[in-house]
């Protein structure tokens, strides 16, 4: 198990005062005992010399009788307890051989001193030997007894030492509450001052697992200037590079994010195994991937694993178109090579639908215009080669042809006019003339005009109208605009069938409808047929007569928009075709807002 630093650093602490706790202990022992055994040493020479007075000159005497005078061994046991009794130790007497003389007690041990007799012996001074029985500490003491500078004899104490034993008995306890009691404080203080001191590293600690999950805004509180406020203040500076740096690269992320997001093509960055790097929603939209990983996730797109395969393999430029979904698409595969970096790949995914679909509608346009000239272009040259050719006198003929050719001819000029118009639309640079008008009397000459066509075909067009105000606008682009409209009209009404057109005044604006009973438009391609060079499929024209580009409803609404105005539709397949166009009032042109209002100005 890993001990904390701070367990760690409590436990050295302990261990360096456990050890300076026993040097102390040791040296006080020491120096306490070495001071009573002086003590006792000098004592116990004092005696030695007090026995010398008292009883050396008989012991010399009495060396060379034996055995020992009664006398002397009387004096010796009384001397001997004497000094027993004054002093509370065990005295013991020799001669010169070590022969026990007297004793104070009256246990014949004699040889209980031998040792220190005979250490004394041959050191010729006194020998103390310090020794422990039954947990009591007795001083073992042997000195010769000297006259003359010659040694009589021997004297021995068995010293008990009480006073060094009870300094060491109330010693030990008091070293040992002192160090239970100084190792509790010690432990406390550490704990505590470790706490102190290693908060601002806990803190660290914390914020660092903080910043690792991704939270910035954090910074230590630390108020001291010492080294841990240098510490916490580097990593607070730190912590607000590093925020400043992801608050940067952040941005960085959401700018590219926004540029990748803008692109209108899919867009895929692929590293060697597969990984991707970056991709954008388009992608997703496209292929209906959501969050794809690698490339292996796009399961059923094995042609974006064949370009991976391809550029892993070393090609440099893939461009190929393929069909997904009903969708072009433009697959365009290169390398990414940055120096430093390994090589990754990417994958540009252009949807050209729309595009190809414009080339269709223009090639369909292109095919539809030629056709379009070529038919009253044949007629004329038909009808004049006949004029020229078979020199045709009948004065009917010839005005039914010349009729033909200028009706032929007018479709041609109306067909070119188209083609410019749309030209300057999209172009932007059709230029109106806009005067006030009444949209009463250029609806009715329209119809008048039209209504020529429509007898033709034995159709009926009904105008019905409100007391209109002005208008302004160019009267002759919107007398286009409803010539558009009922030529459409007539043309798909069915023989016999009638047209509404009606005009009214609603709010600030006038709403003309044109009504036709002919076969209708279906939902979907009413949002189509407003564009350039739409026409709905070719078997539900009539003949030639009835062909068209696809113009005429693109430039109306060109002019209604360019005139402020709207233009709807409301039509069911089978139950005809509504074309209603709204235009604004003059005096909501002149002054902005309500009609009444200006009217009462
Ligand atoms: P152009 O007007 O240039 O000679 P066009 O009549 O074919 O040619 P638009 O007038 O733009 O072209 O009309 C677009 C298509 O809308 C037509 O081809 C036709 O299919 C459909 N359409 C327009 N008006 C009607 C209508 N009243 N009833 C049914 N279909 C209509
Ligand atoms: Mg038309």
């Amino acid at each position: 198990m890993q001990l904390s630093y701070r367990v760690r650093m409590i436990l050295y602490n302990i261990l360096l005062f456990a050890f300076a706790f026993l040097i102390v202990v040791f040296c006080v022992f020491q120096g306490t005992s070495y001071y009573y055994i002086n003590q006792a040493k000098n004592n116990l020479l004092s005696m030695t010399q007090d026995t010398t007075l008292y009883i050396g000159q008989e012991i010399k005497a009495s060396q060379s009788s034996d055995p020992l005078s009664d006398r002397l061994v009387a004096n010796a046991l009384y001397l001997c307890k004497n000094i027993s009794a004054s002093e509370n130790n065990r005295v013991l007497l020799f001669d010169i051989n070590g022969s026990l003389i007297a004793d104070s007690v009256d246990i014949s041990n004699t040889n209980l001193l031998d040792t220190e007799i005979n250490l004394s012996k041959t050191e010729s001074a006194p020998i103390l030997t310090l020794k422990s029985i039954n947990n009591a500490s007795i001083a073992y003491y042997v000195s010769p007894i000297t006259i003359d500078n010659s040694t009589i004899g021997y004297i021995g104490f068995l010293y008990p030492m009480r006073e060094l034993d009870t300094f060491l008995h109330v010693t030990s306890v008091l070293f040992a509450i002192s160090g239970i009691i100084g190792l509790i404080i010690l432990v406390a203080v550490t704990t505590s001052f470790s706490r102190h001191f290693f908060q601002p590293i806990k803190d660290l600690t914390k914020i660092s697992k903080e910043i690792n999950n991704g939270n910035f805004n954090l910074t230590i509180y630390y108020k001291h200037s010492d080294e841990i406020g240098d510490l916490t203040q580097a990593f607070n500076g730190m912590v607000t590079n590093i925020n400043n740096v992801i608050l940067q690269l952040e941005s960085e992320r959401k700018r590219l994010a926004g540029v990748l997001a803008s692109i209108d093509d899919g867009l895929l960055a692929i590293d060697k195994n597969g990984n991707i790097i970056t991709s954008n929603s388009y992608i997703k939209t496209y292929f209906n991937v959501s969050n794809p990983k690698t490339i292996y996730d796009f399961q059923y797109q094995s042609f974006l694993r064949d370009i991976f395969d391809s550029l892993k393999n070393g090609k440099n430029h893939i461009s190929e178109e393929i069909d997904c979904n009903d969708r072009n698409l433009l697959l365009i595969g290169s390398p990414i090579r940055e120096k430093g970096f390994e090589e990754n790949y990417l994958i540009i995914i252009r949807n050209m639908t729309a595009a190809r679909h414009l080339q269709d509608e223009q090639r369909k346009f292109i095919s539809s215009v030629s056709h379009e000239l070529r038919t009253p272009l044949t007629t004329i040259i038909g009808y004049t080669d006949m004029l020229t050719r078979r020199q045709v006198a009948d004065p009917e003929i010839i005005n039914r042809s010349l009729n033909t050719i200028n009706r032929e001819g007018h479709r041609l000029l109306r067909l070119v006019d188209n083609l410019l118009n749309v030209n300057k639309f999209d172009k932007a640079e059709f230029d109106f003339k806009k005067t006030n008008l009444n949209i009463v009397v250029l609806i009715s000459e329209v119809v008048e005009q039209m209504q020529i066509k429509a007898t033709q075909s034995d159709i009926q067009i009904n105008y019905i109208s409100d007391e209109l105000p002005e208008i302004l606008g160019d009267y002759d682009r919107l007398q286009q605009v409803f010539i558009n409209i009922l030529h459409n009209a007539i043309k798909y009404s069915n023989n016999g069938d009638i047209i509404d057109v009606i005009s009214t005044l609603e709010d600030d604006k006038i709403v003309v409808s044109i009504r036709d009973y002919g076969p209708g438009i279906s939902e979907i391609e009413q949002t189509r047929i407003f564009n350039a060079f739409y026409r709905v499929e070719e078997d539900r024209s009539r003949g030639p007569e009835e062909g068209g580009s696809g113009l005429g409803l693109y430039i109306v609404k060109q002019i209604v928009e360019k005139h402020e105005g709207k233009i709807e539709i409301v039509s069911q397949v089978g139950e005809g075709t509504n074309i209603i166009v709204s235009l604004p009032v003059l005096s909501v042109l002149l002054y902005g807002g309500n009609a009444d209002e200006k009217a009462e100005a």
